[in-house]
């Protein structure tokens, strides 16, 4: 049975994107007979609004999406902490205590997520791992692992290329796992099959895949869809103030006509589908 996602993260409210996003996940289920999930990504305890959730609910609700909820990410904190026990058991994670600041003074290349890390803590291990995130050595892993391959439904068969962005975080400073770690544990867990998400993530994919050889966990299809951008070309974003589903919902419009009209291609004024 195919089971397909919806993951945001709730720190800030919905927009048209999440919506395209969340359709296209829910539709793809749907048409095979699927089931489609709501997971809510609040690992990061910092910028996490926990009264988002509902909102969250009430905007796919509004759009005519029917889901299935799974549990949020912050109730898996052990399960993070018990996989990222079994990398540094293999010997492949390593703490890191360099600032933001650090690397980007030390990184002399730009990665799919920013500057790479330069692998300063790697070469001159911390004296104390108190307080530190914890980075994949992600040369070390993809030697382990050996050659990967993943498929993406739009863009085609893919090779895993992990490292083009460095050594990742995956244990946090501020919390038991990255975006990487939490979101592949939590795929295998929830039973997805078909991972759908933007294009904006494909970089991602590469990560997610090696994580998945190392742990020994189930691998998926992707569907790494097309972005919504505004008549700028600059992609929608909730930190850049697009109208949220929310204000959409208030001011009475309809969401199910809405969700349809994006389904044949038809988005709001001023919006193009990349
Ligand atoms: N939680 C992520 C976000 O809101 C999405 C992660 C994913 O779909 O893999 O951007």
């Amino acid at each position: 049975m195919i089971v397909t996602r919806f993951a945001p993260s709730p720190n800030g409210p919905l927009h048209l994107g999440h919506a395209y996003s969340a359709i296209v996940a829910h539709d793809l289920a749907a048409q095979a007979g699927g089931q489609f999930i709501l997971r809510v990504e609040d690992i990061d305890a910092e910028r996490s609004r926990p009264e988002l959730a509902g909102s969250f609910r009430a905007d796919l609700a509004w759009l005519g999406l029917t889901w299935r909820d799974v549990p949020a990410q912050s109730t898996r904190l052990a399960e993070y902490a018990d996989a990222a026990e079994r990398l540094k058991a293999m010997g492949l994670l390593y703490p890191c205590v360099c600032t933001r600041a650090d690397i980007a003074a030390a990184a002399t290349q730009t990665g799919p997520e920013g500057p790479v890390y330069p692998g300063t803590c790697r070469r001159n291990p911390p004296a104390s791992s108190q307080g530190a995130a914890w980075r994949l050595d992600v040369t070390a892993a993809m030697e382990q692992a050996g050659p990967l391959y993943w498929t993406d439904a739009l863009a085609g068969p893919q090779q895993a290329r992990p490292d083009k962005g460095g050594d990742l975080v995956l244990v946090r400073k501020s919390a038991p796992a990255s975006y990487h770690l939490a979101a592949t544990l939590d795929d295998a867990a929830d039973g997805v099959t078909l991972v759908t998400r933007g294009r904006d993530l494909f970089a991602a994919t590469h990560i997610h895949r090696l994580l998945q050889a190392l742990l020994g966990l189930p691998v998926p299809q992707w569907h790494h869809h097309g972005l919504l951008v505004d008549e700028s070309g600059t992609k929608l974003a909730k930190r850049r103030g697009s109208a949220s589903l929310a204000d959409r919902r208030m001011g009475a419009e309809d969401g199910r006509r809405l969700a349809d009209a994006m389904r044949q291609g038809r988005f709001p004024a001023g919006i193009l589908l990349d």
